[in-house]
């Protein structure tokens, strides 16, 4: 029996099969450039990899296609589509509406549909993906939402009002989410696997520095702050986005350049960040490799970036009253050591020593601290498909019987 995870974005499936009973990672692989006329399949199971152009008018098509493989004979991962007991969904934005992972009925799916403004380019095909999982598959199925922003909702108010006017709160919901929740609900638990204890007294402070990047401060297992505010644009920098700026200046901006509203909002998403400062590129290995070479703006890029990320670190050290762990995840967190050196450079006054020899070797889970640092510094690989699929297990085991 399986678990079968997807993630849908506006042209693309990515999906990850699961062994039920213990979680084991069976398959994965995704479709990329849906609606087009050839889309790109690839998929990886038992050390196999198939890579094929096939036809995906639009999701529904595209997670057929899926389900076909892992029926095929070649592949073989199923027997039948009675084998997938429950199909876990990633969706980015919960609202005030979901506070946990949540099962999906029709009207879940409406309520859904309400949380379209908050997230109007994420959430809309999270649910084309809902939409077409449940057409394919059969009925009775259950299918689970897993939200990015549920990890959070533990936010206490001062944490999340913006000082607007609370009219904005009360009618439109225009408060603080954060997003990434699922992996920094990973690391954080994996913490506590590795140190064999429970959450409690541990003052953590997540940083998830991907191609989105937030950091969050979680205090006896609970976020109680996080980086990325109403939407995914708030907080460090990222490959495109700004991050925190002062909004005075898109009126600014508008004024002096005769831009629209939309072309700014463009700017700060898609030209600032990494990429609008150094005027290289989005990726921070890019940014690197022309710093290295002494290119000015890269270099400058490099600074914004992980001064942003040191300010959040000494923040939630004062939010939470301390700080026990520092763990960096996803793409640049686990791969990068130049970001984790210049994040950690003099903050030997918060009790943060890092041990260099360590943070450059290419291996995975550990702490790099060194062993008088007051404060655990760790990378942590993260999971969110993993995430999804125990969240969406633990919610059906405790609500439905599954027959195994
Ligand atoms: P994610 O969103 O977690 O998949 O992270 C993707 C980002 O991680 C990429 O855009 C790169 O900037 C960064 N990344 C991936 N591999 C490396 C690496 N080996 N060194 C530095 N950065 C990396």
């Amino acid at each position: 029996m399986n678990i079968l995870v997807i993630n849908t974005g506006s042209s693309s499936l990515k999906f990850r099969l699961f062994n039920y009973d213990d979680l084991k990672l069976r398959a994965n692989g995704l479709v990329e450039r849906i609606g087009e006329a050839k889309s790109d399949f690839k998929m990886e199971w038992n050390g196999t990899v198939k890579k094929t152009n096939i036809e995906a008018a639009d999701h529904k098509a595209a997670f057929q296609v899926v389900i076909n493989e892992l029926l095929s004979p070649e592949c073989g991962l199923i027997k039948d589509v009675s084998d997938i007991k429950i199909v876990g969904h990633r969706v980015v934005h919960g609202a005030e509406k979901f506070l946990k992972t949540t099962i999906i009925n029709d009207d879940v799916i409406e309520q859904l549909k309400e949380c379209i403004p908050l997230a109007p380019l994420h959430n809309p095909p999270n649910l084309m993906g809902i939409t077409a999982a449940k057409e394919v598959m059969a009925d009775g199925v259950p299918h689970v939402a897993v939200f990015d922003t549920a990890f959070h909702s533990t936010m206490e108010r001062e944490s999340y009002l913006y000082a607007l006017p609370y009219s904005y709160y009360e009618k439109y919901s225009v408060r603080r989410y954060g997003f990434h929740g699922t992996s920094h609900k990973f690391v954080s638990q994996r913490l506590c696997e590795i140190l064999g204890q429970g959450p409690e007294g541990l003052k953590v402070v997540t940083c998830h520095l991907g191609n989105g990047s937030s950091l969050a401060a979680v205090k006896d297992g609970k976020s109680i702050d996080t980086s990325m505010g109403m939407t995914p644009l708030e907080g460090v920098v990222m490959g495109t986005r700004s991050g925190d700026f002062d909004p005075a200046i898109i009126k600014y901006i508008m004024d002096t350049e005769g831009k629209s509203i939309d072309d700014v909002d463009k700017v700060i998403n898609k030209q600032s960040g990494l990429l609008g400062i150094s005027g290289i590129s989005n990726d921070i290995r890019d940014v690197e490799d022309e710093a290295e070479k002494g290119h000015e703006r890269a270099n400058l890029a490099l600074d914004v970036f992980c001064y942003r990320i040191k300010k959040y670190v000494g923040a939630y050290a004062a939010a939470m009253g301390g700080l026990t762990d520092i763990i960096f995840t996803a793409g640049i967190g686990e791969n990068d050591p130049i970001v984790r050196r210049k994040v950690c450079s003099n903050m030997e006054f918060l009790g943060i020593s890092i041990d260099l020899e360590n943070n450059e070797l290419r291996k995975t889970e550990r702490t790099i601290s060194t062993p008088d640092s007051k404060v655990r510094v760790w990378i942590i690989p993260t999971d969110e498909e993993l995430m999804i699929a125990r969240e969406a297990k633990e919610v059906v085991e405790s609500t439905v019987a599954v027959g195994k």
